[in-house]
């Protein structure tokens, strides 16, 4: 004590200047997030109302609800001014119940979002604007969710659905995800199949935004060249700050560049730091990065919350984000920048999409189909023509055993005819 004492005159008043520095910091954080209001890429709540409420929101006060990241006071908090929310169902629905589980979800997140007046659900980016609410938008993870059929496609995009990531942690039949742990699957296409590629010319044509988190580098690499469209990764980091292959690599994130897209930091501590445990630094690392290869125009924010376990320390729930935009101030981000990565970067990818899709207005429905080997599914129902009509049908005057004979010289003139 003693020691410090002749020290007291000039450590005071400091203390009292670094207190006013924090202090004025976070009024200016509080004016760029309410001037900017966030718009995040990925959010994993809806999961998380099937896992403990079986979707059931009677059950559930979303005001309040403390066993996940995500409540409305807390987005509140976290000046939250858009949410993408991810009707996301696990991989091992594919080729099973994928389709309906969907359907579920998104039902889930627009019965969420009705029910409570601080949302609204929107599906246009004049929506997100207009709203003093917080704004829902709807996203599948991985396109299993579509059974590779662009018809089903087009109907989730009738439902609200504006975005779509081609793949999670698991191959679809017509594109390439980027985890290991599924690549001893078999798989035809090493990125995009020809009907993949058909995937993502319908969604620039519906003006649906493409999303390339989870898929693997060649199957983003090859929808940056062909898209008309910007692309999102929703909830991905930088892979040069944390070797993970969920993270984006530089020659990516120069690609994003020249798309016009984005690039929304994923939270999760397992992404940011690599480890179990993270900070705030180590996120803004991710968010300094990703701005020095491919510019502040690319950046955003896709916290992933509810959709990991372990996030840094300081930015456990939906209610921190302010936190990290304090931190990128104190690393001197321009307010300008600030704004941008929070809501306008995710604003102008959004316009351009739907720019594309007006564009695209007279060209009609792509009406491909997988090829039925590609998808390889045993459930898929096949349906074969009908025998064709040959004026012959006699069923209903024939005695039964002539009935017989005559569905059998119908089926052998099939055959010859027309190969069946
Ligand atoms: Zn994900």
């Amino acid at each position: 004590m003693g020691f410090w004492a002749p020290f007291y005159p000039v450590l005071f008043p400091l203390l009292l200047l670094s207190t006013r520095l924090v202090a004025q910091r976070s009024k200016k954080v509080i004016e760029i997030m309410e001037s900017a209001r966030l718009i995040d890429g990925h959010n994993d709540l809806a999961l998380q109302l099937r896992r403990y409420f079986n979707n059931n929101l009677t059950a559930v006060d979303l005001k309040t609800l403390n066993k996940t990241n995500t409540n409305i006071n807390k987005l509140k908090e976290g000046n939250v001014g858009a949410q993408m929310w991810s009707s996301f169902v696990l991989c091992s629905a594919q080729h099973k119940d994928a389709v309906r589980l969907t359907l579920e979800q998104i039902d889930v997140i627009k019965r969420m979002c009705t029910k409570y007046p601080d949302f609204e659900l929107v599906t246009t980016s004049e929506g997100i604007n207009k709203t003093k609410k917080i704004a829902c938008l709807i996203s599948i993870e991985g396109g299993h969710s579509i059974d590779s059929s662009l018809a089903a496609l087009r109907m989730f995009y009738e439902l609200g659905v504006r975005s779509m990531s081609l793949t999670h942690d698991c191959h679809t039949p017509w594109a390439e995800s980027a985890a290991e742990k599924h690549n001893r699957q078999s798989h035809r296409n090493a990125s995009l199949s020809k009907f993949g590629q058909e995937v993502v010319k319908e969604m620039n044509r519906l003006g649906m935004i493409i999303d390339l988190s989870h898929t693997s580098s060649n199957t983003a690499k090859m929808v940056l060249n062909i898209s008309r469209a910007p692309a999102i990764f929703s909830h991905s980091s930088a892979y040069a700050i944390c070797q993970h292959h969920r993270n984006v690599p530089d020659e990516l994130l120069k690609m994003i560049k020249k798309n016009n897209g984005l690039v929304m930091v994923n939270f999760y501590s397992g992404f940011v730091s690599c480890q179990k445990l993270s900070n705030i630094s180590r996120v803004a690392d991710h968010f300094d990065h990703i701005k020095k290869i491919a510019g502040y125009e690319s950046v955003g924010i896709g916290g992933d919350y509810d959709g990991a376990t372990g996030f840094p320390q300081g930015l456990e729930d939906v209610s921190k984000y302010p936190a990290l935009i304090e931190e990128l101030l104190r690393r001197k981000w321009p307010e300008k920048e600030l704004k941008a990565v929070l809501r306008y970067n995710f604003l102008r990818v959004f316009r351009s999409v739907e720019k594309v899709k007006e564009q695209l207005k007279d060209i009609s429905s792509s009406e491909m189909e997988i090829p039925f080997e590609d998808v390889n599914n045993p459930c898929r129902l096949n349906l074969k023509k009908p025998f064709p009509n040959l004026g012959l049908s006699l069923s209903k005057t024939m005695p039964p055993a002539l009935n017989i004979i005559h569905t059998v010289i119908l089926y052998i003139v099939s055959i010859i005819l027309i190969g069946y």
